[in-house]
């Protein structure tokens, strides 16, 4: 485990927001790293910068446990939940596609893209879509289709400088290690003009206010925990012009959603799941916004030096 700093201000002047809920005998769980686990309530110390509110893990797995952790994850699980997040990103695009020019083949990079979905979609609407992501089983899986993704992260990917129209990060800033450091890394590889979009958690909306300790996106995987503020500052930090942050929800199955539930509150949960398995209606794709995952859109300064 090692102490970190505040990754907006610098400072290192917190208060504990949410006490760890992990046992220190307890052995790591690797499992806790996939994409799809439901290890809810179970999380390290969390901290809020007294100066700035940045909220985040301190302290934390050291970063190079953490990039290891994302190399080796594997998650089949994943790969049966497509049919939501095919949905979730189909409804994404349209926002986006609001803020820039029709696609007409001019590249996108996705980051954290892994097994591809927002990369094959984004290519189906006429993007040059690209993904970078650090998982090795989700990249064969992605390449298996066909599709540009590279193994790495944006800094060891060989990746075109000024290059990019647009750059996506869908739920991966709350995992990086350096989200600062990513963001000029985005800001690098996009054109004066470039859009990047991020979709996060956000810490102050009502219902996490509301769940206080109990907010489901309270996880060991997730080690930075933005509000519309603190993104909007760090976007601005390095050196984009934000445009927009909305709350933006996702479409899941049914089924999978009453999972995530019965993981979450078994008495309630286990229950629904049963029904909605016998109702034969596992497959139904419901949206969810609970008003608490968000999009914040920023452009690179059309007059940037690159
Ligand atoms: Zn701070």
């Amino acid at each position: 485990m090692e102490h970190v700093r505040c990754n907006l201000c610098g400072a290192d002047d917190t208060t504990v927001r949410y006490p760890c809920t992990i046992n220190p005998d307890e052995r790591r769980d690797w499992a806790a790293f996939r994409c799809t686990y439901s290890g809810y309530g179970r999380h390290h110390t969390i901290v809020q910068c007294q100066r700035c509110g940045l909220v985040y893990t301190d302290p934390r797995p050291n970063d190079h446990d953490i990039v290891e952790t994302y190399q080796a994850v594997e998650d089949p699980l994943y790969l049966e939940e497509r049919e939501g997040r095919v949905l979730t990103f189909e409804r994404h695009l349209k926002p986006l596609e609001r803020l820039t020019r029709p696609p007409n083949g001019r590249p996108l990079l996705d980051v954290g893209c892994y097994t591809g979905v927002f990369v094959e979609i984004a290519g189906r609407h006429g993007w040059e879509a690209w993904g970078v992501d650090p998982s090795r089983w989700a990249v064969e899986q992605a390449q298996a289709q066909g599709l540009d993704v590279i193994q790495g992260t944006l800094e060891t990917a060989d990746l075109p400088e000024a290059h990019f129209d647009v750059v996506t990060m869908w739920d991966v800033i709350e995992h990086v290690t350096d989200p600062c450091g990513t963001l000029q890394q985005a800001y690098r590889l996009l054109k004066p003009g470039g859009l990047v979009v991020v979709h996060t958690m956000d810490i102050d909306s009502p219902f996490a206010r509301l769940m206080g300790g109990r907010w489901p996106w309270l996880m060991e995987m997730h080690i930075y925990y933005f509000s519309r503020h603190t993104l909007r500052a760090m976007l601005e930090q390095c050196g984009f012009q934000v445009l927009s942050d909305r709350p933006q929800g996702r479409y899941l199955r049914l089924g999978y959603l009453m999972n995530r539930v019965g993981a979450l509150m078994p008495l309630v949960g286990r229950p629904a799941e049963w029904l909605v398995t016998k109702l034969g209606l596992r497959g139904l794709a419901v949206p969810v916004n609970l008003g608490d995952l968000f999009t914040a859109y920023a452009r690179k300064p059309a007059d940037a030096v690159t």
